[in-house]
This record gives structure tokens, C-alpha cells and sequence, in this order.
């Protein structure tokens, strides 16, 4: 049977003249392009320039030159572009929507949350900055006499390599306090993700970002990925734990830092007191909000065997109906997953656990009459950890419910697992289930919500432990990481050697005594 999915109009903005322009800044002086299209249709929307290696090398001299003058930029000027930026993105977030969900095939309101994003960085790290980036005077060894200060350097050139499940955030947030801080910046999108961090970056240049300072390079991860690393003084991953271990151990080997956030398999554990009416709509956003491509989104949900039989009705009947189609208006409940090739990695993830015994409670289909890459919300029973799903990230529209019998039995089966990126726990005694929360090993975890909360807090780092990561986003960590630390030690008298004619045994007698008194008079 022939399907014609149903085919929506592109949004008016996206025009051809519009998005050629935008790529246009992607160097690839080899002539190779990559056909990016349309999710929801399949149509190709432009072509994507490719860099090769010298054009890699080209844009980190650019960035290069243009950060050595940014990084002697006063701080407040440099402050001032994100003040403007931070006015613009949210005049502008309909327009970043719309190409975040040509792209993506995400529905609209995932598309305009994750615009959000980038502001609401902009405007914690516009508090902080200052604060942070600001020499901090410290004690010396020897008091009066000496002192230490502890001055916050920027890296050079930062390589950004970044996922397509949230190609605007990931791309243009975390370039944000790299650039606070005096950095520039190489961006590698996602080829199928390049054009709404392209806009961003236009965007950041309309608010005075200097030109040059922020350069984006385009190529499948194995060809671009070696160049980019072996000139960046810092590299900033976000995608898979597989990637990650290979960005991870290029840049050992070249000795520069790296911060790694990568997959999850998250689990969700809901307590024997948790209130349904909040727990069963927030379990359908932890598992299909973003069409299940969030890093954070839930893929295990652990309930209470008394309990396990309502929440599954409650839960399945609300999977089966959500709204999902291909419109760029804010009607569906879920969007596309982002290509072919991924719907397909989703359904063997589905086909497998059938076939070895998982029941499928609703969804578990392609739906290619609603476009080329959609696939059913669905609700699986009887997972085991011989299955792919089981064990290893689906990253999809798929949620697999388990029976606990004690709450030490949840707790046993939420860690089981090599990944530690997020949890959640549902109880309406918060005490109880933050305790929970507590024992649980991974970066991230929410009580009575799936995964904003944690996400959404800018001032707390949030990375992943495990096979999910090394280090973090956000907080203070989120921008310190991008600078070195020169540490100024300065000393105005020569005290730390026995003054001429001074006996080395005499020497040592006061300096111990010193020491005893320092710590008495509590100086450090
Ligand atoms: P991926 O690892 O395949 O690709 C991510 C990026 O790395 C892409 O730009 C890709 O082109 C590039 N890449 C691939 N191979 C490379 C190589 N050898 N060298 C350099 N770059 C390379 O991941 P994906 O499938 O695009 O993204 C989904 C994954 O990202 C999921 O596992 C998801 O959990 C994870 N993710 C994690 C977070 C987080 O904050 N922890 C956030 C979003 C997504």
C-alpha cells in the first residue's frame, strides 16, 4: 500500500533566498554539499556547504585573529553584545522556531521552547560574568608579605561540536559564556541541524558580535571532528556516548580539556503516594516530549506493583491519543523523530523487544501516511535487559513500564544501569522522594517533574556521571570551565629563605612556628 503523507505548507520565512544565505557562511571550498531537507516532506531545502580540512584550519586562523582582539575587549563591552542579543533572540523566536522544525520535524512547541534557551543563558551568565570572570585576590603563603591572585584567562578557540535533537540550544548556548569569557568560537552542527545555529550566530553578529569571532564548519562528524579537535584549546561535546569517546580520547591525547554530554537512559520512579493526576501527564511529556529525542527524557518507568495497573491505563490511553502530525502551528502533541535513518534505529529498538518477548501496550509503528519519519507514541511491558532497548539508549517515542515491590527494589532498578544523565521520582511527601532522589546515580534528578526543572535551573551545573558524561553545563562550572587560571603570586620581601647570615636551623624554627600560628589565627 502507497501512503501520501499529508504535506504542510513551508513556513513563509524559510524561503529559499533566505535559508541560502545562511549557509552561505559555511565555508567548503571543495564543492562538496550535503543536501539538507525538509523533515516533514523529505524535499531538499538547500545545500549545505562541506569543509574540508584546510578550510577547518582557515576558520580557526579567522577565529583566532578576531579572539586575540575580543579578549582585550573591556568586559562590559563585551557583556553589552549579549545584553542586545538577549532582545533580539526573543523578537526573532518565531523565526528560529520555524527553521528549528524544518530541520527537526519537532512540533512547534518544542521548537519555540528550545528558542528560549539561549536567552535564558544570556541572562544568568550576564549576573554572573562579572562576578566570576573577575580577579579574586587569595592569601599568600607568607601573610602581608605575599599575596596570591587567582585571574580567570580565556581558553583561545573554542570547538563546539553539537547534536541535532536540539540544534539551537546546543549550538548557541553553550558558545554563550565561551564567548562571555574571550573565546571564540568553531561551531560543527549537525548537517541536518546547520540552519537554525547559523541564524544564531547571524543573530549574535546583528547584536555586535565582532565578525570572524564566531565561525561555523560543516562535514559528517568522522571527516570534520580530527581537524576541529587538533585546533581547538577546548572542545564542548554534546551527542552520543559513543562520540563522546572518541572526542574524549582525541583530546587527551592532545591534552586540552573537554566537557563531554552524552546520552542517558533515564529512569522515572514513581512512588506509592504520588498524586496520577500530575504523575501520568508528566511521564507523557518525559517520554514523547521532543518525540523522545531528549537527552533527558524518560525511557524506564518503575511503579509500585499496587499501583501499576491504574497508571498503565491512565498512561497508555493518554500515549494512544496525543495529536501527533506534521504542522507548524502549535496544534500536535508530537512531531517527527529527525530522519529515516532514525525511525528506523527506533523501530529495532521496538521490532527486537517484541521479538524477544516485550508486550506492546500502544504505538510501536512507523506512520509514514504523516510523513516520512514519524513514529507511534509507544508503551512497551515486559522489557528485559537482554533487549536493545533494555540496556542501551532507544532515543525515540518509546517507554518501557516495570513493577517494583519495595522502594529499595526501584531505587536497585533505576541504577542498573551504565548510564547516569537523569532521573525522576513522583511522591507527594517531597521529603520522602527527594530522599529517593538522593540514591539515585546520575547527574540530573527531578522530584515531581520529568526533566525541565533540572534543566531549566541555569545556576546549577548539570551534567551527566557514568557512561553520561565528563562535566557540566551551567552554573559557574558552565563558564569557568572555558578559561585557564593564571595564578599572580606576588611576594614583596624576600621572608621565604634565611636572611643573610640567618642559620638554616633558626630559619626552620620560625617558619614552623609561623606555620602553628597561622593556623591558630586561622589566616590560610
Ligand atoms: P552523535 O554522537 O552521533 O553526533 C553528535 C555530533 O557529533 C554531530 O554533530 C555529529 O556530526 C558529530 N560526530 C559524530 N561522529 C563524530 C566524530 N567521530 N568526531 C567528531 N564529531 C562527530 O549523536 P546524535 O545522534 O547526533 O545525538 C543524539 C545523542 O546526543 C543522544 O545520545 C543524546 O542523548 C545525546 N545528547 C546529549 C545531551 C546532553 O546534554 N547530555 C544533549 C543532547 C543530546
Amino acid at each position: 500500500m502507497t501512503v501520501t503523507p499529508v504535506r504542510p505548507t513551508r513556513p513563509a520565512s524559510a524561503t529559499d533566498e533566505f535559508l541560502r544565505r545562511l549557509v552561505a557562511r559555511v565555508p567548503g571550498t571543495g564543492g562538496a554539499v550535503w543536501p539538507l531537507t525538509e523533515v516533514y516532506t523529505g524535499d531538499i531545502l538547500v545545500e549545505l556547504p562541506q569543509s574540508t580540512p584546510a578550510d577547518i584550519e582557515q576558520a580557526f586562523a579567522t577565529a583566532r585573529t578576531a579572539q586575540a582582539k575580543w579578549a582585550a575587549t573591556p568586559l562590559k563591552q563585551r557583556l553589552a553584545v549579549f545584553q542586545r542579543a538577549h532582545s533580539l533572540f526573543i523578537d526573532r523566536a518565531r523565526t528560529i522556531a520555524d527553521l528549528i522544525q524544518v530541520e527537526s520535524g519537532k512540533n512547534r512547541r518544542m521548537a519555540i521552547e528550545e528558542t528560549c534557551d539561549p536567552p535564558m543563558i544570556m541572562s544568568h551568565y550576564l549576573r554572573r560574568a562579572p562576578k566570576l570572570l573577575a580577579p579574586t585576590r587569595r592569601g599568600g603563603p607568607v601573610p602581608l608579605v605575599s599575596s596570591s591572585t587567582e585571574i580567570r584567562v580565556p581558553k583561545g578557540v573554542v570547538g563546539i561540536i553539537a547534536p541535532w535533537n536540539f540544534p539551537f540550544a546546543t549550538g548557541i548556548s553553550d558558545a554563550i559564556p565561551a564567548l562571555m569569557a574571550g573565546n571564540a568560537v568553531v561551531l560543527k552542527p549537525d548537517n541536518k541541524t546547520a540552519l537554525s545555529p547559523l541564524y544564531g550566530v547571524q543573530l549574535l553578529e546583528e547584536a555586535g558580535l565582532p565578525k570572524g569571532l564566531f565561525q561555523v564548519v560543516c562535514g559528517e562528524g568522522p571527516d570534520v571532528g580530527p581537524t576541529l579537535i587538533d585546533q581547538a584549546n577546548y572542545v564542548m561535546f554534546t551527542g552520543s556516548t559513543a562520540t563522546g569517546k572518541v572526542i574524549g580520547e582525541q583530546a587527551g591525547r592532545n591534552l586540552i580539556g573537554c566537557c563531554l554530554e552524552l546520552g542517558g537512559k533515564n529512569p522515572m520512579i514513581v512512588l506509592p503516594d504520588a498524586d496520577f493526576a500530575d504523575a501520568v501527564p508528566g511521564a507523557v511529556f518525559g517520554a514523547f516530549g521532543n518525540t523522545g529525542q531528549i537527552c533527558m527524557h524518560i525511557e524506564r518507568i518503575y511503579l509500585p506493583e499496587s499501583r501499576y495497573e491504574e497508571f498503565k491505563e491512565a498512561f497508555a490511553a493518554k500515549a494512544a491519543s496525543l495529536d501527533v502530525r506534521a504542522a507548524y502551528d502549535f496544534g500536535p502533541e508530537m512531531g517527527s523523530l529527525v530522519s529515516v535513518d532514525h525511525m528506523n534505529r527506533v523501530k529495532s529498538h521496538v521490532d527486537d523487544a517484541v521479538a524477544k518477548g516485550a508486550t506492546v501496550l500502544c504505538g510501536g509503528r512507523p506512520r509514514p501516511d504523516l510523513g516520512p519519519a514519524f513514529f507511534e507514541p509507544t508503551v512497551l511491558e515486559g522489557v528485559t535487559k537482554d533487549m536493545l532497548c533494555g540496556v542501551t539508549e532507544t532515543f525515540g517515542p518509546v517507554v518501557a513500564l516495570h513493577r517494583y515491590r519495595t522502594v529499595d527494589e526501584a531505587v536497585e532498578l533505576a541504577n542498573d544501569t551504565d548510564y547516569g544523565l537523569n532521573a525522576s521520582v513522583w511522591g507527594k511527601d517531597i521529603r520522602a522522594a527527594s530522599a529517593v532522589a538522593a540514591r539515585l546515580e546520575t547527574g540530573n534528578v527531578n522530584v515531581n517533574d520529568s526533566l525541565a526543572t533540572a534543566y531549566a535551573a541555569k545556576g546549577t551545573p548539570s551534567g551527566g556521571v557514568k557512561t553520561s558524561g565528563v562535566g557540566a553545563r551551567h552554573g559557574d562550572q558552565g563558564l569557568l570551565k572555558y578559561t585557564d587560571v593564571q595564578n599572580l603570586a606576588v611576594l614583596k620581601k624576600p621572608v621565604m629563605s634565611p636572611r643573610p647570615g640567618q642559620k638554616y636551623e633558626k630559619y626552620v624554627e620560625g617558619m614552623l612556628s609561623g606555620l602553628k600560628m597561622m593556623r591558630r589565627l586561622r589566616i590560610r
